[in-house]
């Protein structure tokens, strides 16, 4: 694996308010020594309503915390929307944009999504934005062209704001996504041709640092050994196993472990 590494934990809405300020207060020194690793960076990402506490939990540590979303929009009348703006004032220095449940429950579009993505960089937010095939496209060996319709859009939105200074990398999350939560992993050919496309896309528009590139899709304690070996990659998107400690510290101690 690529140093340095990311490591983000999408705790989606499987916790509630209450659950979420448990588990974050119940594990809290050991979230803040585990970010304290070398060449780590740690970003949780509970829901929006469990930013504001998280976020004072772990002010002035190592642990970062991210939204799950962000609005396209700057400020208006967009009910139920969470802007750029709300999430940085609350400590927030990253935001999941493009996760494909959003895709798939709200139908979120690809230009819509890097309208996210210009909202975050205007306040120097770091994205994670997540790309990846169904499985449909995945057997009809479309990758690569999904990857390349879901970057389109992206290109000239992140040209207008690089060279990319923000305080993190912007990530890119490839996420195959009959992977995520389904207990099967791609294979790591795969997703090398798919990192590898990735990585050649971000060098047309900033230095490759500014990018970590991420996977994400049923990473466990049992897959890691495997995905740590996939040339390009700096780090995982984590849904389901971020939500035992146990088995999250297995997974990084895993990725610190792999030469
Ligand atoms: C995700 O939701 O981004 C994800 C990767 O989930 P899981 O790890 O549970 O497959």
């Amino acid at each position: 694996m690529k140093k340095p590494f990311t490591i983000a934990a999408n705790w989606k809405m499987n916790l509630s308010f209450n659950e979420s300020v448990e588990y974050a207060t119940k594990n809290r020194d050991n979230f803040i020594s585990l970010a304290q690793k070398k060449d780590l960076t740690l970003i949780l990402c509970p829901s929006f309503d469990s930013l504001y506490p998280l976020n004072k939990m772990f002010t002035s540590t190592a642990v970062n915390i991210g939204a799950q979303d962000c609005s396209e929009f700057r400020k208006g009348s967009f009910t139920g929307q969470v802007s750029v703006e709300s999430i940085h004032a609350l400590g927030c220095t990253h935001a999941i944009i493009g996760h494909s449940e959003r895709r798939k429950y709200n139908h979120e579009n690809n230009k819509e999504i890097a309208k996210k993505c210009d909202q975050l960089l205007d306040l120097s937010l770091s994205p994670i934005l997540c790309i990846g095939e169904i499985l449909e496209e995945y057997e009809a060996g479309n990758t690569l062209k999904v990857l390349e319709d879901q970057l389109k859009p992206l290109k000239e939105i992140i040209e207008k704001h690089s060279p990319l200074e923000l305080s993190h990398p912007m990530c890119i999350a490839y996420e195959p996504v009959w992977s995520i939560g389904t207990g099967k992993t791609a294979n790591n050919n795969h997703i090398e041709k798919a990192f590898s496309y990735i990585s050649q896309w971000a060098q047309t528009i900033d230095k490759r640092d500014k990018f970590q590139l991420l996977y994400g899709g049923s990473v466990n304690e049992k897959t890691i050994q495997t995905l740590c070996n996939i040339k390009e990659l700096n780090g995982f998107l984590i849904g389901g196993a971020s939500l035992d400690f146990q088995i999250f510290e297995k997974i990084i101690d895993c990725v610190l472990e792999t030469p």
